[in-house]
């Protein structure tokens, strides 16, 4: 099965799920979008109102925000791949719960595996979590991790600068290093590795020799180094992005 025809299937499966309690509430499943081989990719949180009724990622006021973000970074939306680490909407534009997370987890996994994506782009706090539990996006914004073998670069929820328009110049800040953090998937994949033992900053990052044994251990999306596992899962209490899945919230 190719990855368009592994896509579909997710697609078609999420549409029907039922392992969680939100395909009670549900209008459309929302298991996102974009060609089956993309280089970069975007995972949110969870659909919001407009997406809930048309069943596509990002088409509120957060995704005119992530339309306008991609356009100043060069990226094209047709280009990229947009999904949310829930895929129906969650009632009252609650927090995913840990057992909607654990429930979903599955899709977005075999979604990455088929997309195969570089560069994994993670809009808000519970994307974020996915791969870097231990990060506070408060401090991890901005920043590339190298995880399995992906650049995962940390970003807010484009609706956390609608909430709060003081982020906005830091949102537009991150996104503006986009170019250079997918140049850098770039080099890795010509033969350089950027340091796995910390997150990359644009402003810092350097490229090393590719080692003569590559590693080639298998990890989970889940594992992280252990210098990264510096402060406990749960986020803080004046997270700028605390409000959880604001695109949901706003419309
Ligand atoms: S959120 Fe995910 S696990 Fe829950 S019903 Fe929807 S597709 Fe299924």
């Amino acid at each position: 099965m190719d990855s368009a025809e592994v896509l579909k299937e997710i697609a078609e499966q999420v549409t029907v799920c039922e392992k969680c309690n939100l395909h009670f509430s549900r209008k459309k499943a929302v298991p996102g979008e974009g060609p089956s081989s993309v280089e970069l990719m975007f995972i949110g949180e969870g659909p919001g109102f407009y997406e809930n009724e048309l069943g596509r990622p990002f088409v509120g006021q957060a995704g005119k925000f992530l339309d306008e973000l991609l356009a100043r970074a060069g990226v094209s939306r047709e280009k990229v791949f947009i999904t949310n680490v829930v895929k129906c909407r969650p009632p009252g534009n609650h927090d995913p719960e840990p057992e909607e997370l654990s429930a979903c987890r599955g899709y977005l996994e075999r979604q990455i595996e088929a997309l195969n994506p570089r560069v994994i782009v993670t809009l808000g706090r519970f994307s974020m979590a996915h791969f870097l539990p231990y990060a506070k996006i408060s401090s991890a914004h901005g920043k590339a991790t190298w995880v399995n073998g992906r650049l995962v670069v940390a970003m807010y929820h484009p609706a956390a600068a609608l909430h709060q328009p003081s982020l906005q110049e830091t949102v537009l800040e991150d996104f503006s290093h986009l170019p250079e953090f997918i140049k850098l998937a770039q080099k890795t994949q010509a033969g350089h590795v950027i340091s796995a033992s910390a997150a990359v900053d644009p402003a810092e990052s350097t490229t090393q020799p590719a080692p003569a044994q590559p590693h080639t251990e298998q990890h989970s999306l889940l594992d992280i180094l252990p210098d990264q596992a510096v402060e406990p899962p749960a986020p803080p209490a004046d997270d700028p992005d605390d409000s959880g899945p604001v695109q949901l919230s706003l419309f």
